[in-house]
């Protein structure tokens, strides 16, 4: 069934009218498809700007079974809206666990695959695709495709970050990663500045998880200062007779809810600020070590539903951004100090070195630091992001698709090396821009036409 309604993603901006249908079957999924002039598959509806918006949305939310699964190896096989909540409510009891995650389990497998997720763990796992064996994908030419490295492996490297621009992908096959326990043997260091939380990376590469919450507010000799949380999975003998009693506990859907917009005047730098600050200092020790079961290591703010809501009804944008290694201590301290300045930090920062995975078309992923900030929607916010660009760019960074909202098409061709190869394949694909995204006529139309 056809509804129209008003559709937004995770940062509730934009807010737009759009023709929405929820197909179940492959004929009502061709129907739409061939009636649709332009149209995005749509998950959960996870990614934060305007990647899943268009006048005509396919929600894949029907697509949600489970095909196979081989208890030898963890191949999995389900419908492309399957998700990761379904996945490990299902299988962390059997012992198995996701190969990578993103920070919310909210996300379909579809979504996933879209745009190419990284998690904790992407220095030791990369992104899901590299545990993707193969996908079906209905093209825009409406035909079923089976995609992998040895099949159609062009279409297949494509799809994989492709942002939902080479058709709808309908089932998808990969290697779930056997787990003794649900659990992390975490530790969590508090970081004086940037050098220490640098120096604090560095050394943790063995780590197979380690990521940092930074506080971006912080001046002088406390700029950049954090604490990092790594972690390794805990075997059995590492938990006490309690946890060893349901060591493979799933996660319990969270209670507490946003029930409503807050005032957007609640949420300014002074809030941010004595948060920030509070989070800080609520650890006293230097280090402190824990087992912590995997949902609120992996999924902190998914135990608060609508969290979103927070940013007031005009909505928040998350700025993710990522430079080369060797310019990370450099480009920190000059993206944190232009933040500063303008006192536009955001809460809960996040810090991460990635590992080093070579580019694939638009995958966002390189060898560097990065850092993911929310910032609300408001007037002064648009100048202030084409200033973080500037100082991205000049730092041979780039900026995550999924994210965004507003990135132009000068920025995607000059930051990522193989835009210009994606977007000739896309046009060949996609000739009458059938399967395009608010983001995509933004970042690929104007060549086009
Ligand atoms: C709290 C939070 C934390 C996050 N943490 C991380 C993180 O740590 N790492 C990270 O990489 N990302 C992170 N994200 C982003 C999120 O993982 C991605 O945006 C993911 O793609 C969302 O999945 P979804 O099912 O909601 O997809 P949607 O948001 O619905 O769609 C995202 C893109 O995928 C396409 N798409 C969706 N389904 C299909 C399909 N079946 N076929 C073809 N294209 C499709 C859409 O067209 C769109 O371009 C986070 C998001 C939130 C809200």
């Amino acid at each position: 069934m056809l509804v129209n309604k008003e559709m937004s993603n995770w940062g509730n901006f934009p807010l737009i009218r759009a023709d929405f249908s929820e197909p179940s079957d492959r004929a009502a999924i061709k129907a739409f498809i061939s009636d649709s002039e332009h149209l995005i598959p749509r998950g959960m509806g996870r990614c934060y700007g305007d990647s899943a918006l268009q006048n005509h949305i396919l929600s894949t939310l029907k697509l949600h079974c489970f095909l196979a699964f081989d208890e030898n190896t963890g191949i999995i096989s389900c419908q492309s809206g399957v998700t990761f909540d379904d996945i490990l409510s299902v299988f962390v009891p059997r012992g198995w666990f996701l190969p990578v995650t993103p920070g919310t389990k909210f996300v379909t497998v579809g979504g996933a695959l879209a745009s190419d997720v990284h998690g904790k763990n992407h220095h030791t796992k990369g992104t899901f695709s590299d545990h993707v064996l193969s996908f079906q994908l209905i093209t825009p030419d409406a035909k079923e495709v089976n995609c992998s490295r040895e099949e159609n492996e062009l279409l297949f490297r494509l799809t994989c970050g492709g942002m939902g621009l080479t058709g709808l992908i309908t089932t998808v096959t990969f290697k779930l990663q056997r787990i003794e326990t649900a659990y992390i043997r975490q530790e969590q260091i508090k970081a004086k500045n940037l050098d220490e939380i640098i120096s604090l990376f560095e050394e943790s590469a063995s780590y197979t998880y380690s990521m940092a919450w930074i506080d971006c507010l912080s001046k002088g000799k406390n700029m950049g200062r954090s604490i990092m949380m790594r972690g390794e999975n805990a075997t059995l003998a590492e938990l006490d007779n309690g946890k060893r009693q349901n060591p493979l506990k799933t996660h319990q859907q969270g209670k507490l809810n946003v029930p409503f917009y807050f005032p957007s005047f609640m949420l300014n730098s002074l809030s941010v600020k004595i948060f920030n600050a509070f989070y800080y200092h609520k650890q006293w020790q230097k280090s402190v070590m824990s087992l912590v079961h995997y949902d609120p290591f992996y999924y902190p703010l998914d135990a608060i539903h609508n969290w979103n809501r927070i940013y007031g009804k005009n909505g928040f944008t998350q700025y993710q951004f990522v430079i080369p290694k060797e310019n990370g201590r450099d480009g920190l301290e000059a993206i944190i100090s232009y933040i500063g300045k303008r006192n536009m930090g955001s809460f809960l920062t996040v810090l991460k070195l990635f590992g080093n995975q070579p580019d694939n078309f638009l995958r966002f992923p390189m060898e560097g630091y990065t850092l993911a900030m929310d910032f609300k929607i408001q007037p002064k916010l648009w100048a202030f992001l084409d200033g973080m660009d500037e100082m991205v760019q000049k730092y041979g960074g780039r900026v995550y698709l999924t994210k965004d909202v507003r990135m132009r098409k000068d920025f995607l061709m000059q930051t990522y090396p193989q835009a210009k190869a994606f977007e000739q394949h896309y046009q060949s694909l996609n000739p009458d821009r059938k399967f395009s995204s608010l983001q995509s006529e933004r970042i690929f139309k104007s060549d086009l036409i």
